[in-house]
């Protein structure tokens, strides 16, 4: 028996880019010591308070089916912050609770596309991104963004390839870049999406993760509240990313659809976890701005580091938990860099090639490990680079 050409296509050709990481994984099973700078998980895990709010919940009671959207209070709580970040009146109606991001940018697309429909991204994109528009039987289409143009994307080349297609994904703070659109950038996508009758899916999961600049939510431009779809997570703000919490910000048609598609799937998500996120966001921005600071003092970090040598090459990154680092200088793939950084120096970073092909000659370098031993395994790339190059 065959499983579904949908769900079998998912991951294309059978590979998902991880596999320097499975390989990591595989040598630490080993038992050898492996730097690992992967995955996008902070090194700290969900504070104490948090957690035991979760318990407190779970004693009370609140085990049971929760209500499927989310609960009353959680979603006001996200509308009023919505509101006040964004100064677009935002109502518990246009909310609707997810387990986690991931889950929402699945839901999203499937409420705004049917078969066969041309969906867009952004290259380079989040590893996931093609898989899920796969994975509603769209048909996906990459928009390249340029190293040259620090990866802010270009509204021509997403207007050229607008006709005819129903939605646009974007993600500032962007994962794997760093990179934050610009207030110019998002002016632009929004004239192609007015222009072309886009739906725009906004993954918004780093918004607190601004190191330079500001965060603007396309949701916010004129016009862009009916079109759009702002997927939230606090798996990043909050370092909660096993308690699968996240929603959906859109129109109130579009949210009632998904509450539909809710009941048919997941059936909502566990109420003392939705508790806990409601006393988590409670903590207000101090405890945000805290869970950002390792992030934010490792880039200062890696900023004076990478000024002190001149073979890698730094996208600047205004924001989230990552680096794009440069290494065409050594000839090599970002793929066979990692691939050899991780032999030769037990260091895991994942290849820019993993994020899509405008990402080639890179690497992407988390930076979710203790402040000098990133700065040890910084220095250490930047070395094993340096040979490199002085080799060819
Ligand atoms: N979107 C982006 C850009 C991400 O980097 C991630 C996770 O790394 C997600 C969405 C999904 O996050 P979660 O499902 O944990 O909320």
């Amino acid at each position: 028996m065959q499983a579904s050409k949908r769900i079998s296509t998912l991951l294309e050709g059978g590979s998902d880019g991880w596999e320097v990481f499975l390989r990591a994984r595989e040598m630490i099973a080993n038992g050898t010591l492996v730097t690992e700078l992967t995955i996008g998980e902070h090194d700290i895990r969900t504070a104490a308070p948090i957690l035991q709010d979760m318990h407190r919940a779970a004693m009370a009671g609140h085990t049971g089916y929760a209500a499927i959207p989310g609960i009353d209070p959680l979603r006001k709580e996200i509308a009023d912050r919505v509101s006040a970040r964004t100064g677009v009146p935002t109502k518990p109606e246009n909310v609707m609770i997810t387990p986690g991001g991931q889950a929402a940018l699945f839901a999203t697309h499937l409420a705004v596309l049917d078969p066969g429909d041309t969906a867009l991204y952004i290259d380079p994109y989040y590893a996931t991104y093609p898989g899920t528009l796969r994975g509603v039987s769209a048909k996906p289409v990459a928009i390249k963004a340029h190293a040259t143009d620090a990866f802010q994307p270009r509204a021509a080349d997403i207007a050229a390839a607008a006709q005819g297609a129903k939605s646009l994904l974007i993600n500032t703070p962007n994962n794997p870049t760093g990179v934050i659109y610009s207030r110019d950038t998002l002016k632009s996508i929004a004239d192609v999406c007015h222009k072309h009758d886009l739906w725009l899916i906004s993954d918004e999961v780093y918004d607190t993760q601004i190191w330079e600049g500001e965060h603007i939510s396309p949701r916010a431009l004129d016009g862009m509240a009916k079109r759009t779809l702002v997927v939230g997570s606090m798996s990043k703000s909050h370092a909660m990313t096993g308690s699968r919490i996240g929603w959906i910000i859109g129109p109130e048609n579009i949210i009632e659809h998904l509450i539909n598609l809710a009941t048919h799937t997941t059936y909502g998500v566990a109420g003392f976890v939705q508790e806990a996120a409601l006393f988590a966001l409670r903590l207000g921005d101090d405890f945000e701005t805290e869970i950002a600071e390792p992030f934010r003092r490792r880039r200062a970090l890696a900023y004076a580091q990478l000024a002190q040598q001149s073979v890698v090459g730094m996208i600047p990154n205004g924001g989230a938990m990552y680096m794009m680092l440069d290494i065409s200088a050594t000839g090599l793939s970002g793929q066979e860099f990692a691939f050899a950084l991780l032999e030769s120096h037990h260091i895991a970073v994942m290849p820019g090639e993993s994020f899509g092909a405008a990402a080639g000659g890179h690497i992407r370098v988390a930076m979710t490990i203790e402040d000098n031993a990133f700065a040890a395994a910084l220095a250490t790339i930047c070395q094993f680079a340096k040979t490199l190059s002085d080799e060819t």
